[in-house]
């Protein structure tokens, strides 16, 4: 039985947590172990960037010495081995190196930024792996480099993984009798020219999935710091309750709208090879978790709600679509041409109103392309909430209910149809949070 594990952040905290974290990948037999960074490295690894392009030096020391520490004491805690300890100042030397250079040059390229975020899974990988050998004495626990494995493209921040190398790799490196507990990193990869590239953020989960095609994994299990998927983010509403099962496409809209509790890819890898993931807290193994599989027994209307924050309208508007046609297809096509996801979509005869993350209104080549088409307007703040379940499709009456318990809440796009598995609606970032509670009360709580 192969099993790929994947521990995130929360589980990576300290040295008590790696132990606890390692308990499991003992108890699971997992072939291969990916880690997170630890807890906040890779948001101080960005921060430690912006100061640096920044020119503040001295910033940069400090926070080079926080992340130093952290990790130093984690060793201590753990097997304090001095080859170890070698590895861990040569990785801090390097970092130290890197940032200095982006402090004279007063820039960074994504390129140089991959390279300097990966700092954090590769020092937490090297820990995890004295606590998988302090737990598991019995089992030869082998430290990997995912670097030589996920090979991806050369879109740097968010490189896109190549699967057929990915599964060479796999085959050329694993030795999957048994006899081996894999530890690697998530998160990072490399490209054709060996160069260092990152999934995005959260994007060790994905990672994860990919491992686990690459090697025809039996089971993938992601352990975080909640008991499974939840009916909504557990943060927003307390009543929240955890799924035991849920199928590959409600667990995959709810990743695609928000749900950080998965990378939004995540279950693309997992459902090629129709592996069952699992969900679970590495603080609290014994609680029931979530299963994702392909089919589920239970298919309630309503399973859970999502929200995607930060989003923004757009609104292309032209008489010149009054009868005509292509005039979508051109829409589209410039997204595609810049690489832009489309969320929903709601046309009238003269308009079309889409959203999309807010960042992409940064994006100037798109505006100045779409307004060759028509008169752009947008508009930001907005959040995307995702009512998702089954059989959505065929319900009379549920827009009235979902309506009538929200009747508060101003609607500016509703998104329903095209799958049915999720209602999507567009209101504001403030209005967000009170949508989903009531929404919540109504169908689940
Ligand atoms: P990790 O560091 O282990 O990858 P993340 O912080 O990325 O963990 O994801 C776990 C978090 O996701 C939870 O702590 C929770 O706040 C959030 N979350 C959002 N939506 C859900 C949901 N539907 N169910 C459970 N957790 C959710
Ligand atoms: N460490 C990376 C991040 O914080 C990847 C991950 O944890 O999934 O985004
Ligand atoms: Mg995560």
């Amino acid at each position: 039985m192969i099993v790929v594990s994947k521990f995130g952040g929360s589980s990576m905290k300290d040295h008590e947590a790696m132990l606890r974290s390692a308990q499991i990948s003992k108890k699971q037999n997992s072939t291969i172990t990916l880690v997170s960074a630890t807890y906040g490295t890779t948001d101080q690894l960005h921060e430690l960037v912006e100061l640096s392009v920044g020119g503040k030096w001295n910033e940069c020391e400090k926070k080079l010495f926080t992340i130093r520490e952290r990790h130093f004491d984690i060793l201590q805690n753990l097997t304090g081995d001095q080859l170890v300890g070698e590895r861990l100042r040569e990785l801090f030397n390097n970092l130290e190196t890197l940032t200095r250079g982006i402090f004279l040059l007063g820039e960074c390229s994504e390129k140089a930024k991959d390279r300097m975020v990966s700092f954090g899974e590769r020092l937490s990988s090297l820990l995890y792996a004295e606590a998988l050998k302090m737990t598991w004495p019995e089992k030869s626990v082998e430290h990997f480099d995912s670097r030589r494995i996920l090979k991806t493209n050369s879109q740097y921040g968010k490189a896109k993984p190549q699967l057929s190398k990915i599964r060479t790799q796999c085959e050329a490196f694993f030795k999957l009798d048994g006899s081996i507990a894999y530890v690697g990193q998530g998160y990072i990869g490399s490209d054709d020219d060996d160069f260092t590239t990152t999934l995005g953020r959260g994007g060790s989960d994905y990672s994860a999935a990919l491992f686990a095609e690459g090697v025809k994994a039996d089971v993938l299990e992601i352990w975080t710091d909640v008991a499974g998927i939840a009916t909504t983010d557990p943060r927003i509403v307390n009543q929240a309750r955890p799924i035991n099962e849920i199928s590959y496409d409600e667990a995959g809209e709810m990743a695609q709208y928000g749900a950080k509790i998965l990378h939004s890819s995540t279950l693309v890898p997992a459902m090629r090879e129709k592996i069952p993931v699992f969900v679970g807290s590495s603080y609290a193994a014994e609680e029931r978790g979530t299963w994702i599989r392909e089919s589920v027994t239970e298919k309630p209307l309503i399973r859970a709600i999502a929200k995607r924050s930060n989003q923004a309208l757009l609104t292309i508007r032209t008489p010149k679509m009054m009868n005509s046609f292509g005039f979508m297809g051109r829409i589209f096509d410039i997204f595609t041409e810049n690489e832009i996801s489309v969320d929903c979509v709601s046309t009238s005869e003269i308009s079309v109103a889409i959203s999309t993350d807010e960042i992409n209104l940064k994006n100037t080549r798109l505006i100045e392309q779409l307004s060759k088409l028509g008169e752009v307007n947008s508009e930001a703040g907005f959040s995307l909430v995702s009512i998702i379940g089954n059989e959505m499709l065929h319900q009379p009456g549920l827009g009235k209910r979902i309506f009538s318990a929200i009747e508060d809440v101003n609607v500016r796009l509703v998104c329903l149809g095209a799958s049915a598995f999720n209602f999507n609606l567009l209101v504001s970032n403030d209005q967000a949070d009170e949508t989903i509670k009531k929404l919540h009360g109504e169908f689940i709580s």
